[in-house]
């Protein structure tokens, strides 16, 4: 259902696209935004004069009951509701682009371990789960994104044990519940240890297999349209859990249907050292020597990136979600983001799987983004608006959604986070949008707004229960680890690698 007509006033607007308003206004209607602009521009903004201006512009305006369920409503219009976003900043809702959901079931294993350390230690435990394990967990995961101002996230799921129910189905169930915006990847392994992978063969599907299930999931679920709340990915996991086969052959379907492309990629060293051992080349040479760079692909990562590499991403428009707590919990390494940007290639964020990023918010990753490549190249390498656009219109780009989300400009889907930036200890910081990326404690969400419908308010879920989604993920996490122990894997001791 298309919200009402709603106007936020007296809000500060970091519109990333343009310049920001002081004090200005955002009017949406259905679920896209309508106009923005100066207060000075709305004429009659205090005395409900504004009012007419939406009357019978959108069909959803006439909706009053909206207004009172939405609260916030200080004008008597019974059409319209108004927020007062007096002490906010306003942002576009934020992008997730690399996540792994149903790893909310095993943070804390392996604390003190490699990639590919941490990835054998999990493996057989995350064998374990089952439907129940995966939607628990992903209402957790994305409530906890919804909390830290995300309303898009993808999610990538490479692990589909049989017997265990429709995997793919409760992640999109619990996105559905939550009415955050949906980009479930379909992933896949099919190169067990026995054929030279990483995995285990027990967490491996036969690529006719893999084959079969992704064109099922996309013919159930994906949605093209512009309001799109929904849409289906391709995501084999990785050059070390894959075949080249179905590496080309997942790409083939994916252009055949119309949707993107996404893996992990030049995560680690250990990978680049892999990729030459077996295919003789590296691990970018060897996406493009299989049809995978291109404007309709994202990467995970891209730690390892040679100035080439760098080069033909830009070139060819292929983007990367940097997950910057992730490659620092597992000593990955940092991304070459601000010569990626200064190169011209596209780069968004992620919060990579809770298993390898305990509890990160997208909101703090803005931060870590930017604390590493000043770490790395200097004071200048990456300024506060520079990761916020990282988090949402690079997000947006990564998904292949820059026409409709990531900005906030009319035409735009109405994906709005508002930061209460006068909190007592943020209203110190003069330059709102400083306040939010620098904080290592985001300031309040005050409202979160997907298609203009009320996601989070003052820091609280609203389309579920707050606390009721943080217990399915305390629940998920006992169960997979019951289901694990049940098959004989003891998960005892497997916090340190
Ligand atoms: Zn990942």
């Amino acid at each position: 259902m298309a919200a009402g007509a709603v106007l936020i006033e007296n809000v500060y607007v970091a519109p990333v696209a343009g310049p920001e308003i002081e004090s200005g206004y955002i009017r949406i209607e259905g679920d896209r935004i309508a106009a923005v602009g100066p207060m000075t521009d709305l004429p009659g903004a205090t005395d409900g004069a504004t009012d007419g201006a939406t009357d019978g512009a959108t069909d959803g305006a006439t909706d009053g009951a909206m207004g009172g369920a939405m609260g916030g409503a200080t004008g008597g219009a019974t059409d319209l509701t108004r927020i007062d976003g007096t002490g906010c900043l306003a942002t576009p809702g934020l992008v997730n682009t690399h996540h792994h959901l149903y790893q909310w079931a095993s943070q804390g294993l392996a604390q003190d371990a490699t990639l590919f350390e941490w990835l054998v230690a999990s493996y057989e435990v995350w064998a374990a789960m089952d439907a129940e394990v995966v939607r628990d967990a992903a209402l957790a995961g994305l409530g906890h994104l919804a909390l830290s101002g995300c309303t898009t996230s993808s999610d990538h799921h490479y692990l589909f044990p049989k017997g265990r129910g429709d995997l793919f189905a409760a992640g999109v169930e619990a996105a559905r519940e939550l009415g955050i915006r949906f980009h479930p990847a379909r992933g896949s392994m099919d190169r067990g240890a026995s054929r030279g992978g990483l995995p285990p063969d027990v967490v491996v599907e036969r690529l006719d297999e893999i084959l079969a299930a992704t064109a099922d999931a996309i013919d159930a679920h994906h949605d093209p349209s512009f309001s799109s709340k929904l849409r289906v990915a391709v995501a084999p996991c990785s050059p070390f859990s894959v075949s080249a086969d179905l590496m080309t052959k997942a790409a083939e379907l994916a252009r055949d249907k119309g949707v993107r492309l996404h893996t992990h990629l030049a995560e680690t060293l250990d990978e680049e050292r892999l990729c030459l051992e077996q295919a003789g080349v590296r691990p970018v040479d060897y996406m493009e020597k299989l049809g995978w760079l291109g404007p309709d692909v994202w990467f995970a990562h891209t730690v390892h990136l040679s100035d080439s590499d760098i080069d033909r991403f830009a070139a060819t428009g292929t983007g990367s979600a940097h997950c910057p707590s992730s490659n620092g919990r597992l000593g990955a390494g940092i991304a070459r983001v601000s010569e990626m940007l200064r190169r011209g290639a596209n780069v968004g964020l992620g919060v990579d799987g809770a298993a390898s990023s305990e509890l990160t918010t997208l909101s703090g990753e803005m931060r870590q983004a930017l604390l590493f490549q000043r770490a790395r190249y200097g004071p200048t390498a990456l300024t506060a608006r520079q990761a916020l656009e990282l988090a949402t219109l690079g997000g947006a780009r990564n998904l292949g959604r820059q026409d409709e989300l990531g900005t906030l400009e009319p035409g735009k889907l109405a994906d709005i986070a508002l930061w209460r930036v006068d909190e007592p200890f943020a209203s110190a910081v003069t330059d709102p949008v400083c306040a939010l990326v620098f904080a290592t404690r985001q300031p309040p969400l005050a409202r979160l707004l997907a298609g203009g419908e009320t996601l989070v308010e003052d820091g609280e879920l609203r389309t579920v229960a707050h606390d009721a989604a943080g217990r399915a993920g305390a629940r998920a996490h006992r169960r997979l680890l019951r289901l694990a122990e049940d098959r004989g894997v003891a998960t005892t001791g497997r916090f340190r690698s």
